[in-house]
């Protein structure tokens, strides 16, 4: 039942889920009489605050927080924390939703959780942000813990942000805990964090290929984004021989036939954090399409051609119209860097024309894995090197591609790791709901 039309990626996100359930759901009664799905579809727990701030020049600004607690069936709430200008509750309630499956396939013992706000840190300065993450943990930090409710970073937060916030949880607690993933090096972060997601987002592309007996090498590859999901993306692309082309922000994309250059990137976005219309000063061989000239049914960085796709920008980035663009352009596969970039209508082209298709619930969950590790070293007081933590997320991601394309064999449709993804999740956290009873 639909009861908050304002809900739109909420309900897209969970009627996918749905879908994919059916099978299960019809030969399995135990779900319907526990209200598995009843139960599943409600929030534990939905905490939304006021954030007021002062701004570089003495004004009060106001901003909406939100931490949403989904599902602990599995462990503690896990997931990131969004700053963005387009965050609201739907937003938010859906990237919980998908936490807990995502978490689930994991095989680490971390609920679901997600939370944010409609803060733009874009044109902010160190101590507006500062400011703005101190009062936000002013409310947050009584609802987090170590072992209730753990966040990690997604757009717009990233080491700064959760160092302001550790900072001010600290000050307000006294205790100086694993109560955040993504943390600095320096004081309790782990290695591969950084890159986790964006790591995990080509192994997984490599598993699905492998299973093909095919192999990333010298495959041209499209990317969207140039956050820290693209970036990382984009470096393990080389590392495995392959030929990322292209990136993207909100401002528009560049593309880069001989291949992006990666220093260059990460000068712009990590050191100087510009727009990407800067890229082609330093390379003016590459184009750089303003968003403004983009299809009216779609997104320019999918329109080029290229036999990989690694949407890593945003939720809904990728229409039907660019979906058929790639399929008609000979794309042999795509790997969700980010949450739900494809829409339901290009989710079904990928399906009907059985490419390799990894969605994000699967394909990114290397970040939020790779968290779990730094909880654990932060837990035993530890630290792992970074090839120790790269082997475990290998190791994970390749589990994650393997529980979901069995269960998907298991169910009549090798290829559709939607399917696959959606089952093997839910069977987990629905088994753990019922063992612990009505809660
Ligand atoms: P960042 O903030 O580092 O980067 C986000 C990138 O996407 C930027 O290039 C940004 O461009 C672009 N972008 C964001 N919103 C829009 C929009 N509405 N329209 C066009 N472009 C947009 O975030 P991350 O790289 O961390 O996150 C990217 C995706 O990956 C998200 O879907 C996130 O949920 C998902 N993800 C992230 C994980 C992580 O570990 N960080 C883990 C799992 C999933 P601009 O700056 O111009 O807005």
């Amino acid at each position: 039942q639909k009861t908050s039309p304002a809900q739109a990626e909420f309900y897209q996100a969970v009627e996918e889920v749905l879908d994919s359930l059916q099978p299960i759901l019809e030969t399995n009664e135990k779900y319907q009489k526990h209200a598995i799905i009843e139960r599943m579809v409600e929030p534990e727990r939905q905490i939304m605050f006021r954030v007021p701030w002062v701004d570089d020049q003495g004004n009060v600004q106001v901003n909406k927080g939100y931490r949403i607690e989904f599902n602990s069936a599995l462990g503690p709430y896990k997931g990131g924390l969004r700053f963005h200008p387009s965050v609201n509750a739907g937003i938010i309630k859906f990237l919980g939703f998908e936490q807990i499956f995502k978490n689930a396939l994991t095989g680490l013992p971390i609920g679901g959780g997600k939370g944010g706000a409609n803060f733009d840190p874009k044109g902010k300065s160190d101590g507006e942000i500062m400011r703005f993450c101190q009062s936000f943990i002013n409310e947050l930090y009584r609802h987090i813990g170590p072992t209730t409710d753990v966040p990690a970073g997604d757009i717009g937060v990233g080491a700064r942000e959760i160092g302001y916030m550790f900072g001010q949880y600290k000050r307000l607690t006294g205790n100086y805990d694993g109560v955040f993933t993504g943390k600095s090096l320096l004081w309790g972060g782990s290695l591969v964090r950084k890159e986790a997601t964006g790591y995990g987002c080509v192994y997984f592309a490599q598993y699905m290929l492998e299973a093909k007996g095919d192999t990333l090498a010298g495959k041209r590859c499209l990317v969207s984004g140039a956050g820290n999901v693209a970036i990382y993306t984009i470096e393990k692309l080389y590392q495995l021989g392959a030929v990322p082309v292209t990136c993207s922000d909100s401002s528009g994309t560049v593309y880069h036939e001989t291949g992006i250059n990666l220093d260059t990137l990460k000068e712009l976005k990590e050191v100087r954090k510009v727009r990407l219309n800067e890229y082609v000063a330093a390379h003016p061989e590459a184009k750089f399409i303003p968003a403004a000239d983009y299809p009216a049914d779609g997104n320019a960085v999918w329109r080029i051609p290229a036999q990989l796709a690694f949407p890593c920008a945003t939720q809904n980035e990728l229409s039907e119209a660019d979906a058929k663009a790639l399929v008609a352009n000979g794309v042999i596969g795509v790997s969700e860097g980010a949450n739900m970039p494809s829409t339901q209508d290009a989710v079904e082209v990928f399906l009907d024309a059985k490419i390799s298709y990894g969605p994000g619930k699967a394909a990114n969950a290397g970040g939020v894995a790779t968290s779990q590790l730094e909880m654990a070293q932060n837990a035993s007081m530890q630290r792992w090197s970074f090839e120790e933590v790269d082997e475990k997320l290998k190791v994970i991601m390749k589990n994650i591609f393997l529980n979901a394309s069995e269960t998907a064999a298991e169910f009549g449709e090798p290829h559709n790791l939607v399917l696959g993804a959606n089952i093997a999740g839910f069977r987990k956290v629905a088994d753990a709901m019922i063992e612990q009873g009505v809660v």
